[in-house]
């Protein structure tokens, strides 16, 4: 009598044998689903990961007894976890890849939109803006109740306002910080393009605080507080406790401040 389910009785061989690959001219054919490889070894390696599905397949597409599922051997799960591992290792390098392209092209992509843009007649050229910037009094206090990047951050905060005239670009989501440069072109801003505008900015804070000191010279020297104070603030100002990379801290936070 025929069966019911003819699936269920067509075996599947357990190795890549010479009756589903044939020989080297020919390439290795595998009979399940078709495909052919030049090399043995890959007729090998994926003749692992489609017999193991080839024969889920066939044994879930009978729904009258589903106990007739067999558990495959410890063997043929190592192979198959081996090959999915290589597969997928392969597959995230070809997502990233693929990533790096797509934000290339749409970093460009903005770029071109951002070079076109009429209203750029009206913005300060980087250089130039990060010139204008004037620590005052005011920022060093934010120096002496928080750090260094905090009076930096707050120096900045100001100048950034006027979003009319700033040449810096950020849109939500999108990991680039886009400076209108002094050639009067919108470019991807580096970590380095901030280098000489945090320079200049703790040179400024020094002078500033070097005023502070001075003033109050003759207060500091008459209270223990203030001198410890004193001590503390210049550890500040120094930079000390400074940690992490101050461009890419100062990048990320412009981009989360200035993000349309
Ligand atoms: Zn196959």
């Amino acid at each position: 009598m025929a069966s019911i389910h003819p699936n269920i009785t067509r075996k599947i061989p357990n190795k890549p044998s010479a009756a589903t690959a044939t020989t080297a001219t020919t390439g290795y054919h595998c009979a399940l689903c078709g495909k052919t490889y030049k090399l043995k070894d890959n007729y090998n390696k994926h003749y692992v990961s489609c017999a193991f599905f080839h024969k889920k397949c066939m044994e879930t597409n009978d729904e009258f007894n589903d106990s007739l599922e067999s558990i495959p051997t410890q063997h043929e799960l190592y192979q198959f976890i081996k090959q999915i591992a290589i597969k997928c290792q392969r597959l995230e390098e070809e997502v990233a890849t693929l990533k790096q392209h797509l934000n290339m092209k749409q970093r460009q992509n903005i770029m071109d939109i951002l070079n076109h843009d009429p209203k750029n007649s009206m913005r300060t050229q980087f250089d130039i803006w990060c010139a204008q910037i004037q620590v005052s009094r005011e920022h060093l206090d934010a120096v002496f109740d928080g750090s260094l990047m905090c009076g930096i951050k707050v120096a900045m905060e100001t100048h950034i306002s006027s979003r009319d005239t700033l040449p810096m670009r950020a849109f939500k989501e999108k990991n680039t910080l886009y400076i209108y440069d002094s050639d009067r072109q919108w470019k991807a801003a580096t970590n380095a393009c901030f280098e000489k505008l945090i320079a200049s900015l703790e040179k400024q804070f020094l002078q500033v605080f070097l005023e502070w000191q001075k003033e109050n010279q003759e207060q500091i020297s008459k209270s223990e507080k203030l001198k410890d104070d004193e001590i503390h603030y210049m550890m500040k100002i120094c930079g000390y406790k400074y940690t992490g990379d101050k461009h890419a801290i100062l990048k990320k936070w412009i981009m989360e401040t200035i993000a349309e």
